[in-house]
């Protein structure tokens, strides 16, 4: 297996370069040159396979013998060993809990899978000394410390944006030490991102140091996310058998968990229908419905994850769609809601169903009811009766609600219970770096540290 560049300037590699640069030469995201297909016996097989067997079968094509299997068998089991139950909230709305995992958020997997491979890369050769930059609005930064402390060889840069992050997140991505580094910008996300973009493109700090990004623009940490959509359809199919199509709902940012649900079902997988369900930033909402693809720069909102004016991976999804417009929309489509209604939304599923959203997962269950609605038909019987075909939806629920503390209390009226899996951290002295937001005083540190 090997990976091509969508710039089309830059050589193909295999899968321990794409992971090791993240990017291309010509700035282009890496692409699989085939995507694995998925045989109808193994298909069978997986309902019933174990998680760590199934992560393991999916994943090896992707790694391309570039890992050999024993080592691959334990990077997957480390990485997926915790639950992703599929929860009812309504008679047709599931959610799937992607916030089990050591720092509440679906980036965990990805952190947890890229870490482990760098650092089996630079175990097994001579490709040690990588430094991991990345630019956090919250989630990204705890799941990559989380995910790479201790992983020799590998040094961690994390640059948040000063008070903008909600407590336990900066608690999440400050209280590591060892190889991971938290740089406190006196400014925005965006200030911080644009300092990172610039970083990668410094003649002077790439020859000082070996820089990745571990966005999900890295196949590494983008790959893995294919894994949930596994673990929903087997607790589907265990509770509805293979004839009611399961549709997904994706709160979207960078569309990078989006992208690796299609990349499952375009290699077989039995999925139904993708919703990108989005705030205010909904360029890809736009585009579905008017075929301009119209970019806006972000804007600020409670679902702060998803506050993405031009989402990296949407280009993946266009590959995956042969860049054909009828075959994006067969396949996607998308719903945007504001924050009013994402709060009220918290509101009445809390009172309603007592379920407990975050503000992500409030999104995406606005959306479900949207695509719902749009899509349940009424069938007229002989006799006259009415009947409406029921449509089911699964959300993905990408992080606890614990982390956005503010929105949820208000929205629910009462104070939330802090799990004890971060309660450790409350006693934890915060370390951070303070920093201007230019990117020459963040250059100047940075050759500092030499
Ligand atoms: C990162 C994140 C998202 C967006 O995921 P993308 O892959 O960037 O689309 C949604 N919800 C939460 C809680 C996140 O941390």
């Amino acid at each position: 297996m090997e990976y091509y560049s969508l710039g089309k300037q830059s050589a193909n590699v295999d899968f321990k370069i794409a992971a090791i640069t993240g990017q291309a030469p010509d700035k282009g995201l890496y692409f699989p040159t085939t995507i694995p297909q998925l045989t109808t016996e193994q298909i069978e097989r997986f309902k019933t396979l174990d998680k760590a067997s199934l992560a393991f079968e999916v994943m090896r094509p992707y790694v391309g013998g570039t890992i050999d299997d024993a080592s691959l068998k334990q990077i997957c089991k480390e990485t997926i060993d915790f639950d992703f139950p599929l929860v009812p909230i309504t008679s047709n709305i599931k959610s799937l809990e992607l916030f089990h995992g050591p720092t509440l958020a679906f980036k965990d997997v990805g952190a947890r899978f890229m870490s482990r491979c760098l650092g089996y890369f630079s175990k097994t050769s001579s490709s040690n000394n990588n430094t991991v930059l990345v630019a956090t609005s919250g989630d990204t930064g705890g799941a990559v410390a989380n995910g790479f402390l201790g992983v020799e060889g590998v040094q961690v840069i994390i640059l948040y944006p000063k008070g903008k992050v909600s407590p336990i997140q900066e608690l999440q991505l400050t209280t590591c030490g060892q190889n991971i580094t938290a740089l406190e910008v006196d400014g925005s996300f965006d200030d911080c991102q644009a300092i990172v973009k610039e970083a990668f493109m410094d003649a002077d700090l790439n020859a000082a140091y070996h820089l990745t990004s571990a966005n999900s623009i890295n196949v590494a940490r983008w790959l893995p996310q294919q894994l949930y959509y596994f673990f929903a359809w087997q607790q589907w199919v265990a509770q509805y058998g293979d004839n009611t199509p399961m549709h997904i709902v994706v709160p979207s940012g960078n569309f990078g968990n989006i992208c690796a649900g299609m990349m499952a079902k375009a290699s077989g997988l039995p999925l139904g229908h993708f919703v990108a369900a989005c705030n205010d930033n909904n360029v890809v909402t736009r585009y579905l419905s008017t075929g301009n693809y119209e970019v806006k720069k972000s804007v600020e909102t409670i679902s702060n994850a998803m506050d993405v004016g031009n989402p990296s991976n949407f280009v993946r999804i266009l590959e995956i769609m042969q860049n054909n417009f009828d075959q994006l929309k067969n396949a996607l489509s998308s719903y945007s809601n504001d924050d009013i209604s994402t709060q009220a939304a918290i509101t009445r599923v809390y009172n309603d169903y007592g379920y407990t959203l975050d503000p992500h997962g409030a999104v995406a269950f606005l959306a479900a009811e949207e695509f719902i609605h749009d899509h349940e038909h009424a069938i007229t019987h002989y006799n006259h009766t009415v009947e409406s075909m029921p449509v089911h939806a699964v959300i993905l629920e990408t992080a606890h609600p614990v982390k956005f503390p503010e929105v949820v209390e208000e929205a629910i009226g009462h104070p939330l219970t802090i799990p004890a899996s971060v309660k450790y951290l409350l006693d934890k002295p915060k370390q951070s770096i303070p920093l201007a937001a230019t990117y020459t005083a963040f250059k100047q540190w940075m050759l500092e540290q030499l």
